[in-house]
């Protein structure tokens, strides 16, 4: 039965910021708040959050856009969407963090992740959690946790260690002391197998991680938790948890198999719903979890590249060619092409379908007639590009996409999107609304709370209107720059 409430709230805890809103049935917003979080770089390559910081953050939004929606007693229930692979270290007594948060983008155990890898583990590790053995992946993080503050280790030794991806830190501090985690966060840490219910003895084994600190795993929606009154003034039910890709790929309705989202921020995120399929890849891409309902999973095949925005960022901020992010859409627009310019952006390594940390950025092609048009030009062209060896992949795979969805802060540039029709020979739709990720969790969260039969339902509801972008890019100019791109990923 649902509560009396019509409206749902959606806790966002992303890499950057938290944010709360608050959405009606019809997918529109009552609510939103929002606070920047303070990211720590204590080492080069170390990125670390205050877990403490997180849930104040998150308690504060909250209550702002349970205001602004007209009051507690109007929420139906909560959905939580959150920053994957994040690893929160806390007491199970005094419900205080042992430590800082290791962020998912964290490289410390790159030696740990290529000491297993010589150990010849990496086969096996793929094959039962569909994940690579990276740094990125939450369980050396855990064992890195264990191995260097003692405040953990002894909290292992008493027993009282909670160990938990971000959803679960907050799903424990809202009701008070339930210790879980959903299925699609659960498939990002490299202790779940992606065809097990639960946490696997011997993955854990392998990475050193005591099973006994780790959430039980439940669905990614039903009567997940509800949260203790004295918070919001009510007790409201937490009836949906996804991670911030999956969830973004269900708010894009990606719900039937072959249905594919690309979400272009910081980095870009590809997932293809691979239905009742257990996703297997021989390119290099990841198999997860989509989601769990009803003990019942759905499979994506995701392909992560590490470097998107934050390449145009670095246009902005590091070389100052352009002053802000949008003005690249005028200035690629000012010239035909990018006058044989190419930039591959390893700013940071390569991501899928690469995987080569240690390849090095390059801008390649430039002559006297090359101007700062032409070099905005191809950072914007690379996105397309990289996609484009993601969609080979994932043809590999047997997960060719027919149609792609773009989200996040780079898809509201327009020649992004043409460009990603034009060279991926693909339609491609942009929704009006790209609160996807939020609109995911609101989503899950409906159909747990019993506000929906169906995702299908959900989806149909509170989804809004799409832009298409149709492909429009001759044969020859399309292999041309797909020639010159090929031949600049092999220099790097
Ligand atoms: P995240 O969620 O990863 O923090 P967002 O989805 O908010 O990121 O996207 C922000 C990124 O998108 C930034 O790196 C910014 O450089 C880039 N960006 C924002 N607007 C544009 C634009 N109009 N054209 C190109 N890049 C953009």
């Amino acid at each position: 039965m649902p509560r009396q409430g019509d409206l749902i709230l959606v806790l966002d805890a992303g890499t950057t910021s938290t944010r709360a809103m608050v959405f009606d049935c019809a997918g529109a917003v009552h609510g939103l708040a929002q606070r920047e979080l303070v990211q720590h770089y204590p080492r080069p390559g170390w990125v670390e959050h205050d877990a403490g910081e997180i849930w104040q953050a998150t308690l504060a939004v909250a209550r702002e856009a349970i205001a602004q929606g007209g009051g507690a007693e109007r929420i139906a229930c909560i959905g939580i969407t959150n920053q994957r692979e994040t690893v929160v270290a806390w007491d199970r007594t005094s419900g205080e963090p042992l430590a800082r948060a290791i962020v998912w983008q964290d490289r410390r155990t790159a030696d740990a992740c290529a000491g297993l890898r010589a150990a010849g583990h990496e086969a096996a590790v793929q094959e039962r959690t569909g994940l690579l053995l990276d740094p990125y992946f939450s369980a050396t993080k855990l064992r890195w946790l264990l191995d260097h503050v003692p405040a953990v280790r002894d909290g292992a030794g008493a027993g009282r260690l909670a160990f938990g991806t971000v959803e679960s830190w907050l799903v424990f501090k809202l009701t008070g002391g339930a210790h879980l985690t959903d299925a699609s966060n659960a498939s990002r840490t490299s202790l779940l197998p992606l065809a097990g219910a639960s946490w696997d003895a011997g993955l854990c084994d392998l990475f050193g991680v005591p099973a006994g600190s780790l959430p039980d795993v439940v669905d990614n929606c039903g009567s997940l938790g509800t949260v203790s009154p004295d918070l919001f003034g009510t007790a409201i039910p937490i009836t949906g948890l996804a991670g911030d890709q999956q969830s973004a790929t269900i708010g894009q309705g990606c719900l039937a198999p072959g249905e594919t989202k690309a979400t272009f921020g910081t980095g870009a995120f590809v997932l293809t719903n691979m239905g009742e399929a257990l996703p297997r890849s021989c390119h290099r891409l990841l198999g997860t979890v989509l989601c769990q309902l009803g003990g019942k999973r759905r499979y994506a095949l995701e392909g992560s590249v590490f470097v998107a925005g934050s390449l145009i960022k670095w246009l902005r901020d590091s070389l100052g060619l352009i002053v802000t992010a949008a003005e690249s859409e005028a200035l690629a627009r000012q010239v035909p092409d990018s006058g044989g310019v190419v930039i591959v952006p390893a700013l940071s390594g390569l991501g899928a379908p690469h995987w080569r940390p240690e390849a090095r950025a390059s801008i390649t092609g430039m002559s006297f007639a090359t101007g700062r048009a032409h070099i905005v030009r191809a950072a914007l062209e690379a996105m397309a590009l990289q996609a484009h060896d993601l969609a080979v992949a994932f043809a590999g795979d047997g997960a060719p996409w027919t149609a792609l969805r773009i989200d996040g802060g780079m898809s509201a540039n327009d020649w992004i999107a043409q460009d990603l029709a034009d060279l991926l020979a693909l339609p491609v739709e942009r929704p009006d609304f790209v609160e996807t990720t939020a609109l995911g969790a609101a989503m899950l969260a409906g159909v747990g709370a019993g506000l929906f039969a169906s995702l299908d339902d959900a989806a149909k509801a509170m989804r809004g209107t799409v832009r298409g972008f149709v492909p429009d890019l001759g044969e020859d100019v399309r292999s041309a720059r797909l020639e010159l791109w090929r031949r600049a990923l092999a220099g790097v």
